[in-house]
This record gives C-alpha cells, sequence and structure tokens, in this order.
C-alpha cells in the first residue's frame, strides 16, 4: 500500500501538507511503497520554532536525566530490533542482517553519548593569580540540524543525534527522501523513551527542504552527510548563513594488498569490503590494489569469492547482497561498467548478467570486477557507489601509495599485510581519515571520530562520538573571579 510518509513535530505524527513529490521504492522488487512530500517552509519554520522553545528547559535539565531517558531508547532500540530492520531492508535492500548491523551502530552511538555526564565536564584553576580563580565552563547552543543520505538510514542520523540532545541541544532530523521510513519509526521510540516534546523533530522533504533548513536563522550548526556536491553546497551556504557545519562526503576507497598478506585468511574480508551493502558504503572498497609477485592469486580468489555471492531480496536467508537503491542509480552504475569496457579494462565478472528469476522488476546488479585497470580511468578516480571493484597493479610499495593518494577523496583506505614496518608506513603516509590494518571496512566505533579528509570531508570536527565531537555541539565560556565576601 503507497501511504504518505509523516513528520513528526511534537511527539506527533503529522501529514506534511504539500504533495507526495517522491517515491519510496522497495527496490527488490521494484515497487512504489510511499511517498514523500517536500515540507514547506512554514512547516520547517515551526518544527524549529518548537525545538527551539524546547530548548530553554531540556538544556537546564541535569544531564544524568537526560542520560536516562538514553539508556530507554537503548533498551527499546534492542526489543524493536528486527521491526526496525525488516523496514530498513524493505526501503533500502540491503540485506536483514546489514540492516540490524545498521542500527546496531545507531545503538552504539545512544551508549556512546552516555559520556556527556563526562564530555559536558569544565576545568578550573584555583588561584591563577592572586585571590583569582577561572573557569571554563561548557554550554549547549540550541537547535541543530542533521541531514542525512540513503545508505545507513538508522546509523547516520544517529552518529549525531544522542550527542547534540545528551548535552543539551534540541534537533531537526531531515532523512533522505529514498529510506525514510526507518526513521519515522524510530521516533515513535524516541518519544516513549521519554524525550520531551519538540527536542527531537523529524521533517521529510528534499532540497527544498534542505534549504529551508539552511535559511532559518534559529538553526546553529548543521550535521550533514551525503554526496560531495551536495556536502559542499550545504557547507557554503550553512556557514555564510552563520551555522557550524559538519559535512561528511563521497569517497573511493582503495585497498592495497601487499605480497606478504594472508590472502587466504583475509578474501573473505576483502569481498565483503567491495560487495558489502551492495557496495553502496562510504567505506565500501572500490580499487584494488595488487602487485606482480601475488596479482594472480588474489585475482582468482577474489573472482571465486565474488562468484559466490548470493544476490537477491535481502529478507531471504542466505541472500550476501541486496539491490541498488533506485533503477536511476543502477543505470549510472551500469554506465561505468560501460565506460570501463570502453576505456580497455578488462572485465572478469559483469554483474549486468545476473539474475534475480523471482523478483524481475528488482535493481539487481551482481558484483562486477574488473582488471588491468589503470589509475587515470573514470570507474578507478569517481565514486561509483555500486558493486565494482577496479583492480590495479602496482610496482612497489610507493607507487600504490602514490595511487591511493591521487585520488581527489579520502574517507578510507586498508592494507594487508604482515609486515608492522608497511602497515605503519601506510598509516603514515596515506591520505585517509579512516584507515584499515588487515580489516577491509575501517569502520570507526561509536566512540571514535568517523574522520574522513580532502573532498570526503568538509568543516573542522568530524561526525560520531569522539570526545573532539563534543565541542560541536557545545559553546565554551570561560569565567575568571576574585570574591570579596
Ligand atoms: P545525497 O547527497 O544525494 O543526499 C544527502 C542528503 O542531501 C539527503 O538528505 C538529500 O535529501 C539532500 N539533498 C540531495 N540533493 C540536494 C540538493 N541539491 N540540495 C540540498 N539537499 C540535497 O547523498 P545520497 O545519495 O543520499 O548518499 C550517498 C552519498 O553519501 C555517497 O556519495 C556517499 O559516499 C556519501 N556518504 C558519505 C558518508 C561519510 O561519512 N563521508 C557516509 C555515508 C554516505
Amino acid at each position: 500500500m503507497v501511504r504518505k510518509i509523516r513528520n513528526f513535530i511534537g511527539n506527533q505524527y503529522v501529514e506534511p501538507k504539500g504533495e507526495g513529490k517522491y517515491e519510496v521504492f522497495n527496490p527488490a522488487f521494484g515497487e512504489v511503497i510511499a511517498t514523500v512530500a517536500e515540507s514547506t517552509r512554514e512547516e520547517v519554520d515551526n518544527a524549529i520554532d518548537l525545538a527551539e522553545d524546547a530548548f530553554l528547559k531540556w538544556s537546564e535539565t541535569p544531564v544524568p536525566d537526560r542520560i536516562k531517558i538514553l539508556f530507554k531508547l537503548q533498551n527499546l532500540l534492542y526489543e524493536h530490533m528486527d521491526e526496525i530492520a525488516e523496514i530498513t531492508t524493505n526501503e533500502h535492500g540491503k540485506t536483514f542482517e546489514e540492516s540490524k548491523g545498521d542500527l546496531t551502530r545507531a545503538i552504539q552511538n545512544v551508549e556512546s553519548a552516555a559520556a556527556a555526564t563526562y564530555h559536558s565536564m569544565g576545568v578550573n584553576n584555583k588561584n591563577i593569580a592572586s585571590g583569582i580563580d577561572e573557569e571554563l565552563i561548557k554550554f549547549p547552543l540550541g537547535v541543530f540540524a542533521i541531514i542525512s543520505p540513503f545508505n545507513f538510514p538508522s546509523m547516520i542520523p544517529f552518529w549525531f543525534m544522542p550527542y547534540a540532545i545528551a548535552l543539551g541541544n534540541t534537533v531537526v532530523i531531515k532523512p533522505s527522501e529514498r529510506t525514510p521510513m526507518t526513521m519515522e519509526y524510530i521516533m515513535d521510540l524516541i518519544a516513549k523513551a521519554g524525550v520531551p516534546k519538540n527536542v527531537v523533530q523529524l521533517v521529510n522533504g528534499g532540497r527544498e527542504t534542505v534549504d529551508f533548513i539552511l535559511e532559518n536563522k534559529k538553526i546553529v550548526g548543521i550535521s550533514f552527510v551525503g554526496s560531495t556536491p551536495v556536502a559542499k553546497y550545504v557547507y557554503n551556504k550553512g556557514t555564510s548563513n552563520g551555522k557550524r557545519v559538519q559535512a561528511g562526503a563521497s569517497a573511493k576507497n582503495f585497498i592495497v594488498v601487499m605480497p606478504d598478506a594472508d590472502i587466504d585468511g583475509t578474501i573473505k574480508n576483502i569481498t565483503g569490503s567491495f560487495f558489502g551493502n551492495a557496495g553502496e558504503r562510504c567505506l565500501a572498497g572500490s580499487v584494488l590494489v595488487t602487485f606482480k609477485e601475488n596479482h594472480d592469486e588474489v585475482v582468482n580468489k577474489f573472482l571465486k569469492e565474488a562468484k559466490g555471492l548470493k544476490v537477491g531480496y535481502g529478507m531471504e536467508k542466505g541472500v550476501d547482497m541486496g539491490p541498488l537503491i533506485r533503477k536511476e542509480h543502477l543505470m549510472r552504475v551500469v554506465s561505468y561498467i560501460e565506460s570501463g569496457e570502453s576505456q580497455g579494462a578488462k572485465l572478469l565478472l559483469d554483474g549486468r548478467k545476473t539474475k534475480v528469476d523471482k523478483y524481475p522488476g528488482g535493481f539487481f546488479l551482481g558484483p562486477t570486477i574488473f582488471d588491468d585497470v589503470s589509475i587515470d580511468m573514470k570507474i578507478a578516480k569517481e565514486e561509483i557507489f555500486g558493486p565494482v571493484a577496479s583492480i590495479v597493479k602496482a610496482e612497489n610499495f610507493d607507487h600504490a601509495i602514490e595511487m591511493v593518494n591521487s585520488s581527489q577523496y579520502g574517507n578510507a583506505s586498508s592494507i594487508y599485510t604482515r609486515s608492522g614496518y608497511y602497515a605503519r608506513e601506510y598509516v603514515r603516509r596515506v591520505q585517509a581519515g579512516n584507515i584499515g590494518i588487515n580489516i577491509g571496512v575501517a569502520a570507526p566505533i561509536a566512540f571514535y571520530p568517523f574522520a574522513g579528509m580532502k573532498n570526503s570531508f568538509y568543516g573542522e570536527i568530524h561526525p560520531q562520538g569522539g570526545f573532539e565531537h563534543v565541542d560541536f555541539f557545545t559553546d565554551r565560556k570561560v569565567v575568571i573571579g576574585k570574591w570579596y565576601i
């Protein structure tokens, strides 16, 4: 049944006034399951006004009381994990296990935000001069906006929301118009956990709704994650409108398999990096770097493993890889495969041939592997965001690093090696924010920052719960005092 996605304002679900403009698909079936309207400027402003009013009381709520609510939310999310994961699989396409992983990461951020009791502490010095004390106090700022992409519908809003509210702010969340159902469902749990009315609001829509947020004077900061062109736009417009902005962006991740690597022990891990989540992951491997000593062995084993992956509807047992998010996106990824062929790369595995007979309308593409790729080909340079691997050969370690660093992006990179020297040098020299050593998906745990570089991140303070993230959601006052009585 096709229904309209609702906003959640004042702990109530409300239908936005606009017409359903975007379609939400079950990408495995290729069928529309809901529509999303842009929220009007009035609706966005109203949500923000109410969040600003709620800020007064919420920011005065003692931090241990805020944290108690997060503990309740953590429990509710665990209790409802299967329902939420099923919603995610049906709107996104990833497998049920991947959807549970998405939510598990969200919950870990709730747990990590409980450290707000410590993170909100200031510092002080007694007697910095005779009879004079000085202290630094951290305080919340007001209403933050969270604008998230389609690929992790529960995790990415939770990279920000739990920290923002634990530290006393209020938030307005704008999920992706392509996967809005997961957060729509979770909002009810946020209310049931006891988060007071208007502290967390949900507005749906696409670019117009984002503009209404960017133009609203009451929004103090924006946490954005999405593609590089939109990240740049949000960063530039947000900062010129006086807001602090952190903006995670696109990626092109290189995986280097050194000649000394344990190939048998890690090939599953490497394959998971390229094809997990159908390659729609900002930490997915995209370019595989091999050497003449190990090229044939790595390629043969990688190919065998990739051929064994079962593509299908993510709710069915035994499925390893779901569909892509939209028909248009599938066509875009196919156009990269065509460009690889026309630029002379050798197609070893062609995902276009993968058919899922039971779901002929689904947006499926099987794992695709190109060999003999050169670093200046489009498939080696641009973000594809699909299950396409490009294999390049390096002359030596320095050449491998040079290729990795030639990318305009710097989200993640991994090295597979038994050598401490190479691992250490890789970390020192490679221009990427999240680095894996014998780990294909270098996803930082919730209490570490998600540290993209170059065109993969705009701003100073990275997403997720490292203690530095506290600085995004708080400001400081320094008080210098002398008492006479
Ligand atoms: P996207 O840029 O299309 O959308 C992200 C958000 O921006 C959505 O909420 C969308 O409604 C909004 N938006 C889209 N176009 C807009 C416009 N013209 N003006 C204003 N707002 C607009 O991204 P996506 O396709 O949903 O997500 C995939 C991208 O996100 C990939 O590039 C991926 O690498 C990136 N990503 C990055 C990270 C990271 O941490 N660096 C994490 C996940 C995804």
